[in-house]
């Protein structure tokens, strides 16, 4: 129950994504997301009916849920139940999130901005299609719904350079929040011992964005 802004909601993990970033917290889904036990959908559904009127809604998040194809049939049957949905995304299928949003299938949408675009190939072995990500920020950024950019603050992928470079992505989005990064789960081994941003780094990163969007937040600290 977490994560979903005023509400109180499920969480539920899609398997499987189209980044490998190193600081990932959720490898094993990412990485071998079949050595995990399914969850079939009636028992899912079942289990969502019994938390009836005490959740607002779920939470999709992943691995990265815009690569399972069964995400807006998924959503549909949410909707019918009058739940709301939050969904975290890496934002790398815009026309998954067109395609969502037309159908009014998500109420919150939270993107992650991991760095500047010129800085993705870091996230994974194969290039990146930031034009992609440029291309979700764009419908995003003036959706009618609600809608979050966020960025896990970690020193060695987002400093002040990259800040106005995503600040340039973002201009005049509504809200972008700045998290903190818990290096204790990440993926790569090494990333595990790197330092985090003193609260004062945090707050002074997030004061140098205050001009590119509506809102900024700061979380995780
Ligand atoms: S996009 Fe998210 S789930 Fe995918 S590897 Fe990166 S941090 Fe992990």
């Amino acid at each position: 129950m977490l994560d979903f802004p005023g509400r109180v909601a499920s969480l539920v993990f899609t398997g499987g994504c189209n980044l490998t970033c190193p600081f990932c917290h959720n490898a094993g889904l990412v990485l071998d997301p079949d050595s995990y036990p399914d969850y079939p959908l009636d028992e899912l559904l079942a289990d969502l009916k019994q938390r009836e009127g005490f959740i607002d809604g779920v939470v999709i998040s992943g691995g990265e849920p815009t690569i399972d194809a069964g995400l807006p049939a998924f959503l549909s049957l949410l909707k019918e139940r009058n739940l709301q949905v939050k969904l975290d995304s890496n934002g790398l299928a815009p026309e998954v999130i067109a395609h969502l949003l037309e159908q009014q299938l998500v109420d919150y949408f939270a993107i992650d901005i991991k760095t500047s675009l010129s800085r993705y190939n870091e996230l994974h072995t194969i290039p990146v299609a930031t034009e992609a990500l440029r291309e979700t920020v764009k419908i995003l950024k003036k959706a009618p719904v609600e809608v979050e950019f966020r960025t896990t603050c970690i020193p060695h992928l987002v400093a002040e350079a990259e800040v106005d470079g995503m600040g340039q992505l973002l201009h005049g989005a509504p809200l972008w929040v700045f998290q903190q990064y818990v290096p204790l789960h990440a993926m790569v081994e090494e990333l595990q011992q790197y330092d985090v941003y003193r609260p004062e780094q945090l707050y002074a990163l997030a004061e140098r964005a205050k001009g590119y969007v509506d809102q900024i937040q700061v979380r995780g600290i």
